[in-house]
């Protein structure tokens, strides 16, 4: 097996030699303005390293990869209840499509896509204050990842708001259905504050590691969830983590991943490692176009996958 260090020293240098790499989202000023020349990749191991590579310590805006983590908080509350709101199939449609909703009786197809985790967000609020909800997302991130340092954005999550008329009408259309049980303004707030948090790809592969190690942080053995739910939360990861790209993502890579139109990929290799990378230009399904393709490359010279070794 090659070494990790020299393989994404590779990768970096391939993909800094990349002339198409892809769009930078451009719906906020904040994410519009990013250099598509950023790449950078980290990954955490069972022996509690992290080996990075390119530019894996600039904080970018984790967007939908948030969703991950809401999911694992809200299960963690709630559990199973959760799957009367929210689906776990495959949409098959771009990230903030409407068009299933009304078919499904506002009931999203699974908890990545925009609906879903708006959705989810709204489980969460539960008894509790929009701070509070917040509070508790960032506290969980900042726990898994071992790094009191990640904070929101502010900027990001006011052009959010400013801009997500889209993300209003699914939620609107939710609260219609009585999906949503909170009023629309607390849950986009809170929606869009944790689609704001910014991380770098060190902060990001830390935070993975209970997914990747069966519910466990391997250097300390802390536990945080079961075995059972963080195979749950990488199979909707592999499943839906890319939207209408994510049987794709499967054939090409053979992980879970999810994406987060910031241009970062949080990816899992179970019983292995936990990778972070980081390209801002998107495809066309509003994921990393070169994030993408380094974890191809990744996967392949790692021979890691869940299809088989
Ligand atoms: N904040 C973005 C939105 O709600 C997140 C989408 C994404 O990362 N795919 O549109």
């Amino acid at each position: 097996m090659p070494s990790l260090k020299a393989v994404l020293a590779e990768i970096v240098q391939e993909m800094a030699a990349q002339t198409d790499r892809g769009t930078v989202a451009s719906y906020i000023p904040e994410l519009a303005r990013v250099p598509v020349q950023h790449f950078g990749i980290a990954v955490a191991t069972a022996d509690g390293q992290v080996v990075c590579a390119g530019d894996a310590d600039t904080s970018f805006s984790i967007q939908s990869i948030s969703k991950v983590f809401t999911l694992t908080v809200v299960l963690g509350q709630i559990g199973d209840a959760l799957w009367q709101r929210v689906g776990r199939e495959p949409s098959g449609n771009a990230f903030n499509s409407i068009v299933q909703l009304e078919h499904e009786r506002g009931i999203p197809r699974n908890p990545f896509i925009n609906a879903g985790a708006i959705a989810v967000t709204d489980a969460l609020l539960g008894e509790s204050l929009p701070r509070e909800a917040l509070g508790s997302i960032l506290s969980f991130i900042r726990f898994v990842a071992g790094d009191e340092r990640i904070s929101i954005d502010k900027d990001v999550a006011r052009s959010e708001q400013e801009t997500g008329f889209l993300n209003a009408a699914l939620a609107n259309f939710m609260r219609a259905f009585g999906v949503l049980k909170h009023p629309v303004e607390h849950v986009l707030g809170v929606y869009f504050h944790h689609c704001a948090i910014a991380m770098t790809c060190r902060q990001l592969a830390m935070a993975g590691r209970y997914l990747a190690f069966s519910g466990r942080l391997p250097a300390s053995d802390t536990s945080v969830v079961s075995t059972d739910r963080a195979r749950r939360v990488n199979a909707l990861m592999l499943t839906c983590g890319h939207y209408d790209q994510s049987g794709d993502f499967a054939f090409r890579v053979g992980l879970p991943g999810k994406s987060g139109v910031g241009g970062g990929i949080l990816a899992v290799a179970p019983g292995t490692a936990s990778i972070a990378v980081w390209s801002p230009g998107l495809n066309q399904q509003g994921n990393s176009l070169l994030g993408t393709l380094a974890l191809e490359r990744l996967a392949k010279a790692m021979q890691w996958s869940v299809f088989g070794a």
